[in-house]
């Protein structure tokens, strides 16, 4: 089993990680793969983001030793749909997939392109952004459409990278909302300066 688990990452916090964890625990996957998106350099600059080579270099840093990182969006340069890479990663590497997601994404899934066809090539791991919040409801509507969903207990991390931006662009604390080396690289590099 393939756990794939993909998003801008910009900049990958904690609370990625503790997501990834949670469903690595649960499933006991063979393999781990995080998939940072492309984003558009204009989209990036628009939002004070980081560049494609940042964002890949610092989840190579957070997901050490949790799954391995791959160029495969970045490298295509142009926006990526998860379909997409599912029948590329199920060509290149067959196995049984599972997509892991956060409640966010798991309540838009319908919604994105060829959603059937995702359901169709791989089950939904899904876990809770905050607590007490409720995931049936979002598990109902892709299951309605053929999907298979997983919810993953999770005790959860509240941090997401919009937040992360702005404390960083304020020069704010953002120790233990990201791994050390995350913040050093960040520092290092001058990122989401504004
Ligand atoms: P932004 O604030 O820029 O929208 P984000 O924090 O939501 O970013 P993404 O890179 O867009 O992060 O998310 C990638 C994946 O990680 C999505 O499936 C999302 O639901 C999940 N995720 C993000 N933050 C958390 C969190 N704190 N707990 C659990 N899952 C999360």
């Amino acid at each position: 089993m393939t756990v794939l688990f993909g998003g801008s990452f910009d900049p990958v916090h904690n609370g990625h990680i503790n997501a990834v964890k949670s469903v690595r625990d649960a499933l006991s996957p063979d393999k781990v793969i995080i998939m940072p998106a492309y984003v558009s350099p204009f989209k990036t600059s628009q939002r004070q983001g980081a560049s494609d080579i940042h964002r890949l270099n610092m989840c190579r840093i957070a997901f050490d030793g949790i799954g391995t990182v791959s160029d495969y969006e970045l490298t295509k340069k142009d926006v990526s749909y998860t379909v997409d890479t599912l029948e590329h990663l199920i060509r290149t590497s067959p196995d049984e997939y599972v997509l892991a997601v956060g409640s966010d994404s798991l309540r838009t899934l319908p919604q994105w392109h060829r959603a059937r066809d995702i359901f169709a090539m791989c089950s939904i791991a899904a876990v809770s952004r905050k607590s007490g919040e409720a995931l049936a409801p979002y598990a109902r509507a892709v299951e309605d459409m053929g999907g298979q969903v997983m919810m993953v207990q999770t005790r959860p991390f509240e941090v997401s990278s919009t937040e992360l931006r702005g404390l960083l662009s304020q020069h704010g604390d953002v120790t233990g909302l990201m791994p050390d080396g995350v913040i050093r690289y960040i520092a290092e590099n001058g990122l989401y300066t504004a």
